[in-house]
């Protein structure tokens, strides 16, 4: 994961499960990924790719609403919660210290204004 000193801003999660809801498949995954995913829902790999990942190999599918596909709903509004969460992939684990936020400032802008838990740093 990238140094959180090199990033602008301050994070503390607020549990909103709103950056699991961008749309455009941005939760990349590789080969390792898969087969954490696979193994915890006791599915093979190549089931995990055909059913959830894009078939350009290297990202999860959007699921209803454009949300991840593995966001689960919760029971009250904002229950919303990762259903491979002790697998989820690194991409989700980094956020938001992605480092392609530092080299492209419209995906920064919008991971900020996506995000309540993105704050100025002090
Ligand atoms: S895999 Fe889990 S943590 Fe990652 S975007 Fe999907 S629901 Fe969120």
């Amino acid at each position: 994961m990238a140094d959180p000193a090199d990033f602008p801003f301050e994070f503390a999660c607020r549990r909103s499960g709103n950056c699991c809801a961008i749309p455009g498949g941005v939760v990349r995954v590789d080969d390792a990924d898969v087969r954490a995913i696979a193994a915890y829902l006791g599915m093979s790999a190549e089931a995990v790719r055909s059913r959830f990942v894009h078939r350009d190999g290297d990202r999860l599918l959007d699921g209803l609403g454009s949300r991840c596909v593995f966001l689960g709903e919760g029971e009250r509004a904002g229950e919303a919660h990762c259903t491979v969460y002790p697998v989820r992939p690194q991409k989700c684990r980094d956020w938001p210290f992605w480092p392609e936020a530092l080299e492209r400032p419209e995906l920064l802008a919008a991971m900020q204004r996506r995000c309540p838990g993105i704050t100025e740093r002090a």
